[in-house]
Formats: C-alpha cells, sequence, structure tokens
C-alpha cells in the first residue's frame, strides 16, 4: 500500500500539521497518481474547521488536484502513466442512481464519496490533495489538457466546473447578461468563464478595489456593492447572477437586478437562510436556485473547453508549510486568486 506525506487538520480549533497514511493498493480499475498541485478552496477552511458540522478528523483537506499519473490498474483503458490528470471534489458514486445515470454524480441518491472529510465504500475515511498520492478509480478522474499549466490548472477541479456547471445550465452566453457576485477563487473563474461563452460579465465587488483585475480577467461592467447607486443603476438588467460570497446578504437587493425570468443562483454558502420577499419573485417570474460542483462528464467538458480557450486559473505557489498562513490569508481576502500548494514541498 502507497505510504503518502500529508498535511491534516486533527480538530477544528489546531493549525494543520505533517500527517501520514497509507493509500489503497491500487485495484484493477485504479489509477495511482502523483499529486503534483493541490488548490486551497474555500470550502476546506469551513471543513477543516468544522464550520458546516460533522467533519472527521484527522482531516486532509484538498479536492482541487493536479498531477501525473504513475500507474494504472490492469483493467484501465482510459489512462496511462506520465498523462496530466485531475481530481476534482468527489471519487465515487453509487453509479446506478437516476443521477448518476444521467452524468450528475455529485447529486447522487445514495452516497457521493468526496474527496475527503468522507467515507468510501469501505467504509474508510477519505483523505484529500493536501498529500503527495492518491489512487482513484479511473471513472472519477479527468484528462488536464496538456496545453495548460499543471499548477495553474489545479483549481479548475472545483472553483472551475463550480461555475462553469450553473454558467451552461442557466445559457450564459452571446446576448445574455450574466453578474458574479465576489472576486475570489471561484468568483475570477466565473469571469473568465462567462467572458469565454461570449456572455456580457459584471462583477458585483464588495468595492472598486478589484476592478483592474476584473476588467483584465475579461469582465465588461465592475460595480461596488456597498454603493447603494448600484441597485438603482442596475435594477432588471441581468437574466443570470451567480453568488459565490459565503456570507450573509441582504438578497432581496440583488433578485430586484434580475431581468424578467432572470435567475439568481447560490454556489457560495451563505451563513444565514437566505431571506426574499415574495412580491419581487413572482412579479418577474424570478428564480432562487443552488448549485454544486458539476458531473464528471461536464467536468471534462469544463477542462477541455478550458483547454480550447487556453484558461486557467490565476494563482500564487506556495509550499505545502505555509498552508496555514495561507488559509489566514484566504480569509482575509489577500490572494489574486487561487492559494495552489506544491505538494512536491511535502
Ligand atoms: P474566496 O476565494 O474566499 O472568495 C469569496 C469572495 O467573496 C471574496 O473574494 C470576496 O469578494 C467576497 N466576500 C468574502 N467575504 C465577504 C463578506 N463578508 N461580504 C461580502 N463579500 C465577501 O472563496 P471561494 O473559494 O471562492 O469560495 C466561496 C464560497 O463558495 C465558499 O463558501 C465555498 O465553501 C463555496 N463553494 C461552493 C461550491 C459549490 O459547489 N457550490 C464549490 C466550491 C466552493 P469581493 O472582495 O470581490 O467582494
Ligand atoms: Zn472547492
Ligand atoms: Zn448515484
Amino acid at each position: 500500500m502507497p505510504n503518502t506525506k500529508a498535511f491534516a487538520a486533527s480538530d477544528a480549533k489546531t493549525p494543520l500539521a505533517p500527517f501520514s497514511f497509507d493509500r489503497r493498493a491500487p485495484g484493477d480499475y485504479d489509477v495511482a497518481i502523483d499529486i503534483k498541485f493541490c488548490g486551497i478552496c474555500h470550502t476546506d477552511i469551513h471543513q477543516a474547521r468544522d464550520e458546516w458540522g460533522g467533519s472527521v478528523y484527522p482531516m486532509v483537506p484538498g479536492h482541487e488536484i493536479a498531477g501525473i499519473v504513475t500507474s494504472v490498474g490492469g483493467k484501465v483503458t482510459k489512462f496511462k502513466p506520465g498523462q496530466h490528470v485531475g481530481v476534482g471534489c468527489f471519487v465515487d458514486s453509487c453509479r446506478t442512481c437516476t443521477e448518476c445515470r444521467k452524468g450528475l454524480e455529485q447529486y447522487c441518491a445514495v452516497e457521493t464519496v468526496f474527496t475527503y472529510n468522507s467515507k468510501d465504500k469501505d467504509g474508510h475515511n477519505t483523505y484529500g490533495g493536501y498529500s503527495g498520492k492518491i489512487v482513484v478509480d479511473e471513472n472519477y478522474v479527468l484528462r488536464i489538457p496538456e496545453n495548460l499549466p499543471l499548477d495553474a490548472s489545479a483549481p479548475l477541479l472545483c472553483a472551475g466546473i463550480t461555475l462553469y456547471s450553473p454558467l451552461r445550465h442557466w445559457g450564459a452566453g452571446p446576448g445574455r447578461k450574466v453578474a458574479i457576485i465576489g472576486l475570489g477563487g471561484l468568483g475570477h473563474m466565473g469571469v473568465k468563464l462567462a467572458h469565454a461563452m461570449g456572455a456580457e460579465v459584471t462583477v458585483l465587488s464588495q468595492s472598486l478595489k478589484k476592478l483592474g483585475d476584473g476588467k483584465r480577467l475579461g469582465a465588461d461592467h465592475f460595480y461596488a456593492t456597498s454603493d447603494p447607486e448600484t441597485f438603482t443603476t442596475l435594477k432588471g438588467h441581468f437574466d443570470l447572477i451567480v453568488n459565490t460570497v459565503p456570507a450573509a446578504n441582504e438578497w432581496d437587493r440583488f433578485v430586484g437586478l434580475l431581468a424578467t425570468d432572470g435567475a439568481l443562483v447560490m454556489v457560495g454558502v451563505p451563513d444565514e437562510p437566505v431571506a426574499v420577499n415574495g412580491f419581487p419573485l413572482i412579479t418577474k417570474r424570478r428564480t432562487i436556485a443552488g448549485s454544486m460542483i458539476g458531473g464528471i462528464a461536464e467536468t471534462q467538458e469544463m477542462l477541455d473547453f478550458c483547454g480550447r480557450h487556453n484558461i486557467a486559473s490565476d494563482v500564487e505557489v506556495i509550499p505545502m508549510q505555509q498552508v496555514n498562513e495561507a488559509f489566514e490569508r484566504v480569509l482575509k481576502g489577500d490572494v489574486r486568486y487561487r492559494f495552489v500548494i506544491d505538494c512536491g514541498t511535502l
């Protein structure tokens, strides 16, 4: 069984520290991967600190994994050693329910096995990408286009697909007005992807501090949500608003920015209930919805789209030893726009 070094949280309050464990011995359908890079998603912080409840320790976070195949099981047909591959937020699902058969494994009716803080089908805790190696069934491994840099591709496995999926589902494209709330790890991918899809893109950020970055990333417009004028200027304007902010907000103000049939989609997880009034919804047939990552086929579609459009994340690569400092900087909004751990530094 391959032993691997890692960084783990031992409880909700203690900083991450060195840890080691055995990955399962690769089976017939498994792909063994040398993890080169792993992105730091805000979800890693929520879960390491048990902010959503139910966290299991020790926890090795990390679900934006980019690496190189080292070996494959005898029955693997999709991968071979040397290929650039990714692993995202889940590593298995029931494979037979309606959702799994539709390629919506992230919404598996039985159980999605998440990459960490979850249990695999044998009842073992899953450990994520803040580690050196991982073994994953070939059906849950993704091909990373070879023209993309591996470090900047890692965040596509969560931040990328989390924005790509709702943008596709709600029809972002030419002639459609899309807003992204929050220019962080998820938000900056939303701007790049919606722009590449041909939509007219607006960033709704807390201030105008990131205006230059927003325009460079592909935004057509940039507004501060701290300015009340924003909510009068943009009234009834958007076909789709994707919220990436993990905090409470006055959601009625954003519903008011939707055009008839517009949708406000939550991908960030607000830490308080999303309260809205009924009339702004019914008078313009507006929708409030949620969306979680994307299925395997759609994640591959997103990676291929990024390969064709030369899209990757804007990253700051750090050694594993700086992960705790990086968590604090994410909480302060001090990252442009995703930390990626160089797992070779373990
Ligand atoms: P992030 O990099 O920290 O970005 C969040 C952004 O939200 C910040 O850059 C900031 O943008 C804005 N923001 C932060 N605190 C705020 C506050 N108190 N009030 C208003 N705006 C604030 O985080 P992330 O990695 O993008 O993740 C965002 C959220 O999505 C997290 O809750 C994460 O758990 C969740 N998530 C969901 C999925 C899914 O499948 N649905 C997948 C991955 C992550 P501005 O400065 O531009 O305002
Ligand atoms: Zn994530
Ligand atoms: Zn299923």
